[in-house]
């Protein structure tokens, strides 16, 4: 008998709300009741990468931290490589950096200077799109460094702060809105 499959209605029944964390008035979306569950993290991983599956992904560049999570088999679904978006002096080469405002405060970005190679067509991705400040500092820096941004993947979207609108015209996914 093959594995139950999750239903979209199953992957929003495990993501729990945490009120006021990391911060007053901040509602955290927790994904480690999903991630828990096996055939609800291989629905998502699937969902996340669905849409690229004929878009010639070259690398999933997946932002710190839960993009590490989904990055890596979401690569391997779309055949692509992976490199990984940091918070600033985490990663330990030369890098680019970026600076992105936040749901809750002001940070910077960083990746390897050879992180992605001239042409090299890129999926950015990342748990949660908010206000998409980070994801769009991301597609800055893979776009600074010679790639071409295919699309942005995220597992949520928290709709009512408009982070699409910070990625201006390029193609975004989302699995589940709120
Ligand atoms: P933003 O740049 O505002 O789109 O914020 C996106 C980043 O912050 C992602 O890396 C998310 O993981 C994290 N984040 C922002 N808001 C939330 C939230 N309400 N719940 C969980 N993660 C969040």
């Amino acid at each position: 008998m093959s594995p139950p499959v999750a239903d979209l209605q199953s992957l929003r029944e495990r993501i729990r709300d945490v009120p006021d964390f990391p911060e007053p008035g901040i509602v955290f979306k927790d994904i480690t009741p999903l991630l828990q569950h096996g055939p609800s993290l291989a629905r998502a991983c699937e969902l996340l990468a669905e849409p690229y599956l004929d878009r010639g992904i070259d690398l999933v560049v997946g932002i710190e931290s839960r993009g590490f999570i989904f990055g890596p088999p979401v690569a391997l679904r779309l055949g692509a490589g992976f490199q990984l978006a940091r918070k600033r002096g985490k990663l330990p080469w030369q890098t680019v950096r970026e600076k992105y405002g936040l749901e809750y405060g002001e940070d910077e970005i960083e990746m390897h200077r050879d992180a992605v190679a001239s042409g090299q067509r890129v999926l950015v991705l990342d748990d949660v799109i908010a206000t998409g400040g980070t994801a769009a500092a991301t597609v800055r820096l893979v776009q600074g460094l010679g790639g071409k941004v295919v699309g942005a993947s995220f597992l949520i979207e928290l709709g009512f702060l408009g982070g699409r609108a910070a990625l201006g015209e390029l193609p975004v996914s989302v699995v589940l809105s709120y």
